[in-house]
């Protein structure tokens, strides 16, 4: 698959292409072209001579809402390419990837509305006259995404960049940049401006580097690793560039024994483990409270052990491969480092499969938090189960860690729900629920799991700058 520069189909300029490979079996998936240097600039130069000729800046919200809702009808109408391309390449269950696909259209759909809904404000200011604070366009958005939900991560920052009337340019990660691309000629085909959609896939070190660094530039939208994150925080000091990062997380889920702890025990497996356990939002820490510890543990592991784990194919796969042998790999690293730490392996962490990179799911039970497999993000199916004495505890537990991403409270006990919600510092909680990211509402880290806010409308805020303009009546 050739690069997407302004909307055209091209190869590299200097021929470069790269293998994308199947996870679940390791062999060639496709060819792509590599982008460098020569590529971001000339995806710089379209999407700078688009956004200032305004094309798509000066249309109506409402004209460019419009195009949205087409990109999300043409989303739909290759649903099912685009859910079998997602689960091949990026090695999800195939009812994982159908169900992100129908997220992703809903994204679109959702700022199509919002693209016309984003208000300035006048203010009664002191001197004659009126003053309206606008809300304009950022300019050229770099739009840099990782490997683990490679389309819906896309869609969550192209489409608030794009309603809000930017240029973008996107970046997928290396192991995964087919539905990106696929997603930037639908882009095309629903009426978006040529000149203002580019994807280019190839290093993060090249590509990301040269996006965060050019002053052309004007914002980059950023998810993946916190180490990744800070290096372009220090790229973009120089030329002050906005920026967003959605960053790494180690989520706790809390249970008190007042809770309906058997549904939590039911129900957080998949809240570790979805995606093979690849996912920012994962609670992999489940604080239990130390009186009904032993029977959450045999209940948690039982429904564990009951999951299916299958081909990203098969439609009864519930877990699949890991992205590479290398993150797997680490997993297993960690596993080792928890047991040497004194945790114990209650279940899985064996390979189950000769071929992909297959982990059954890892629960080790008896892990203190001051352990660093609870302290630092495996990015994998490792759950860790920490026992708590009282409220304080948990409160403790759950804040004791560099991240704050999501993070579940269990219990029937309203004044509780309210106290502890109010004192874990984390960016999205549930209350007997584990799903914390909807389209609607605003998704984002404390701490080193980020800067910013995506999705919701708070989305629009990072695509725009504010501009102030009095109008003197004297
Ligand atoms: P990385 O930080 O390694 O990569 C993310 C993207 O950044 C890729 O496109 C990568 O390109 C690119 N990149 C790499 N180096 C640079 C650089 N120096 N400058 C600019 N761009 C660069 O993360 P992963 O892909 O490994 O994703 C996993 C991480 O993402 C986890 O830590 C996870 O928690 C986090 N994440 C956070 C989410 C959130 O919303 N908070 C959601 C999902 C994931 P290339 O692929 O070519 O290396």
């Amino acid at each position: 698959m050739e690069l997407l520069i302004g909307g055209r189909r091209r190869a590299a300029a200097d021929g470069s292409t790269f293998v994308v490979r199947e996870p679940s079996t390791g062999q060639e998936l496709a060819t792509v072209s590599q982008a460098g240097l020569n590529d971001v600039n000339a995806a710089l130069i379209d999407a700078t001579t688009a956004f200032e000729s305004g094309v798509w800046a000066d249309q109506s919200a409402t004209a460019r809402g419009r195009v949205l809702l087409r990109v999300a009808d043409l989303i739909r109408q290759n649903a099912e390419e685009l859910a079998v391309l997602e689960a091949r390449n990026a090695g999800h269950p195939i009812a994982d990837a159908r169900w992100e696909v129908e997220a992703a259209a809903g994204t679109f759909e959702y700022y199509a509305g919002a693209a016309n809904k984003l208000f300035g404000e006048v203010v009664p200011v002191q001197d004659p006259g009126i003053d309206v604070v606008l809300r304009e366009p950022v300019g050229v958005c770099g739009l840099i995404v990782p490997w683990n939900f490679p389309l819906l991560i896309a869609c969550w920052k192209v489409a608030p960049a794009l309603a809000c009337g930017n240029s973008i340019i996107l970046k997928p990660a290396s192991l995964t940049p087919l539905t990106a691309l696929r997603l930037g000629e639908l882009l095309i085909e629903a009426g978006v401006p040529e000149g203002c959609v580019s994807v280019l896939p190839g290093p993060g070190g090249v590509i990301g580097d040269a996006l965060v660094s050019d002053r052309r530039v004007n914002k980059i939208g950023f998810t993946g690793e916190t180490s990744t994150g800070a290096s372009i925080l220090r790229a973009s000091s120089e030329n002050i560039t906005r920026v967003s990062l959605e960053l790494g997380g180690k989520s706790a889920c809390v249970v008190f024994a007042d809770s309906d702890w058997e549904k939590a025990a039911a129900e957080t497996p998949m809240a570790v483990f979805a995606n093979a356990g690849q996912d920012c939002c994962s609670r992999s820490r489940i604080v239990v409270e130390r009186s009904i510890y032993d029977a959450f543990v045999a209940e948690f592991v039982r429904t564990t052990e009951r999951l299916r784990i299958g081909e990203p194919l098969d439609e009864a796969s519930e877990i699949s491969t890991m992205i590479s042998p290398g993150q797997r790999q680490v997993s297993i690293d960690y596993i080792g480092i928890g047991t040497g730490e004194g945790a114990e392996l209650v279940s899985g962490g064996t390979l189950p499969r000769e071929d992909g990179s297959y982990l059954t799911p890892a629960v080790l039970a008896g892990v203190d938090n001051g352990m660093r497999v609870a302290q630092e993000e495996i990015f994998g199916p490792v759950a860790c189960i920490i026992p708590f004495k009282d409220e304080s505890n948990a409160i403790h537990i759950a804040n004791d860690i560099p991240y704050g991403l999501s993070g579940s409270i269990w219990t029937k006990d309203l004044g509780r729900a309210i106290r502890v919600s109010k004192a874990i510092r984390t960016g999205a909680l549930s209350v007997n629920s584990n799903r914390s990211v909807r389209i609607e509402t605003p998704f984002g880290g404390y701490k080193r799991s980020g800067l910013g806010r995506q999705l919701g409308m708070h989305a629009m805020q990072h695509y725009t700058e504010v501009k102030n303009v009095f109008f003197s009546s004297e």
